[in-house]
Order: structure tokens, then C-alpha cells, then sequence
């Protein structure tokens, strides 16, 4: 973003300006504020206050401990039905993410496995091209 520096005369139009930016940032983290409270309230009125995964049940006074989970791990998927909310307490949500860190790094790995599959891919015509070579020449 250029910085316009007019005349020393206004001392209150960068003051202004910032101001602005600062309200406009404002209101986007509120933005975001509210979406998460929404999804997480419709996910609690949908779903019954018990962690999906240890079955512990909440109440008002502990409701704080029970997070919603995105099932699919893809926080901008909230169907309305509520088809990608698990309400899981803060133990399980984190374990929940743990175990899904586990399997990204398992799918890196036979990542790694198909391309050593493609390396003796190439190598098996070039072997073969050798063999051609060879029979040419006798
Ligand atoms: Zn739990
Ligand atoms: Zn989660």
C-alpha cells in the first residue's frame, strides 16, 4: 500500500485513516467470531451435548468443554444439517487431530512409495531399449 504524505498542515488524516483500517479489521474478526459461534451453536442444538467419542455428557456449566468438530477437517463445510459437526470434548477433538496429522503423514508416505513404483517404471524401458541395442549389434 503507497503511503501519500500530503503537507504537514494535517496531522489527523493518517490518524483518520489507520482508524478505519482498524475498524474494518474489527469487523472482520467479528465476522469470523460470529460464524464460528454460529456453527458451533447450530452443531450443539442439532447434536446431543455428549462427546461423540468417550460419551461424556454436558451440561450448561461445563458446556465450554465441548467443541464441535469438522468432520471431513474442512472448517468452510458447514452443511446446515449439521452432516460434518461431531460434537467432541476438548480431549478427544485434540486426539481427533492427532490421529488425522497420523494418517496425512500415512498418505505421505505411500506417496513416496508410488513414485519409487514410477522410478522402475522408467527404468525397465530403458533396460529394454539396452536389449535392442544389443541384439542390433550382433
Ligand atoms: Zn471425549
Ligand atoms: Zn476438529
Amino acid at each position: 500500500m503507497p503511503i501519500k504524505r500530503h503537507g504537514r498542515g494535517k496531522p489527523g488524516a493518517g490518524k483518520a485513516s489507520s482508524t478505519k483500517l482498524d475498524q474494518i479489521v474489527a469487523k472482520a474478526n467479528q465476522a469470523r467470531d460470529e460464524r464460528m459461534r454460529g456453527y458451533r451453536e447450530q452443531s450443539l442444538k442439532i447434536h446431543p451435548w455428549v462427546c461423540g467419542r468417550c460419551g461424556r455428557e454436558f451440561t450448561r456449566e461445563n458446556l465450554h468443554e465441548l467443541t464441535v468438530h469438522h468432520k471431513d477437517h474442512n472448517h468452510d463445510n458447514n452443511s446446515p444439517d449439521g452432516s460434518n459437526w461431531e460434537n467432541l470434548c476438548l480431549y478427544c477433538h485434540d486426539n481427533e487431530h492427532a490421529r488425522h496429522a497420523d494418517l496425512v503423514r500415512g498418505q505421505g508416505f505411500s506417496l513416496g512409495e508410488t513414485e519409487a513404483k514410477d522410478r522402475t517404471a522408467t527404468h525397465k524401458p530403458f533396460a529394454d531399449l539396452k536389449d535392442i541395442l544389443t541384439v542390433k549389434k550382433k
